[in-house]
């Protein structure tokens, strides 16, 4: 399924230790997974510097699961009291991530990525499908920005000593950098270590900058400069984008729903359209199609 050919160019999550072993580092370079996000949701700048962050996000906590579980994925549900509304971002052990905003296009062009989610409900969901039951946890939002949120969230339910950094860069014709990068403390780091990679990370300048001048391997180099950061080999790369699992099947589901005389509505109607809404694709259902459901004992 990977492309290697087309893996230097393309985004990437790469893994590396520092300091002997003390640190495990993740990173990822989402710039066109961003992007492609902000072409086929129609995000306005504020609501891609969010979404892009919580997508960047949901990428490196899903990778932070058992990595022996092939399906398994994180979804961050964010419902705050700021004018983007409800956002969400899903991403999955393979790299696929995908994302909603409720309201993509908030009037006040001056917010920024805290004001516009607000204060309000952070809901993590990780599961493993197909077996397996989701495992939620809630944090509040504190209206602190992504990053910080998902830092607090990992410190709190996950009990996992850890920082999270985020950027996302907007230009006029698009993303022109973003990812990210999470940093894990194992529990038998010393705390000299611990104090080292903490000043580093303090000193870092703002990710997106560094993204939009060099590739996510410099990046993660040049924050853990002199913290013997080392990158694992790249075979255990993984190929990042925005993809969506939607099917016919799924998008028909909501619809069984419906009591039978709405069926019928929609059946009077011609048939109804069910639009999926991280990535705008168009279900078409005909007549005959609803009058399946309606048949249905149990619908
Ligand atoms: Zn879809």
């Amino acid at each position: 399924m990977v492309l290697h050919g087309t893996m230097e160019q393309g985004d990437r999550l790469i893994q590396g230790m520092a300091e002997g072993g003390d640190f495990r580092i993740l990173a990822a370079g989402t710039t066109r997974t961003v992007d492609t996000a902000r072409e086929l949701l129609d995000l306005a700048p504020v609501a891609t510097d969010a979404l892009g962050r919580a997508l960047t996000g949901s990428i490196l906590m899903a990778r932070l699961l058992d990595k022996n579980v092939k399906h398994q994925y994180v979804t961050l549900r964010f419902e705050g009291d700021g004018p983007l509304g409800v956002m969400i971002a899903e991403a999955n052990v393979a790299g696929a991530a995908r994302g909603w905003v409720a309201n993509p296009v908030p009037l006040d062009e001056t917010l920024d990525v805290s004001r516009a989610i607000g204060r309000g409900l952070l809901t993590v969901v990780r599961g493993t499908p197909p077996a397996g039951k989701p495992y939620t946890s809630q944090i509040e939002l504190k209206g602190s920005g992504v990053a910080q949120e998902l830092t607090r969230y990992l410190a709190r339910s996950e009990q996992m000593s850890s920082a999270v950094l985020l950027g996302v860069l907007n230009r006029r014709r698009g993303v022109a950098a973003a990812g990210g990068i999470l940093i894990q403390a194992f529990p038998h780091a010393s705390a000299d270590s611990v104090e080292r990679i903490e000043q580093r990370i303090k000193e870092a300048p703002p990710l997106s900058t560094l993204l939009e001048k060099m590739p996510i391997e410099d990046v993660v180099a040049a924050v853990f400069h002199g913290c013997h950061y080392k990158q694992i080999d790249s075979s255990f790369n993984v190929a990042l984008s925005y993809s969506c699992s939607c099917s016919r099947e799924r998008a028909l589901a909501p619809l069984q729903l419906f009591a039978p005389d709405e069926l019928r509505e929609m059946v009077a109607q011609g048939g109804s359209e069910v639009v999926c809404q991280f990535c705008g694709r168009k279900y078409r259902f005909s007549a005959g199609d609803l009058l399946a459901l309606n048949a249905k004992p149990d619908a």
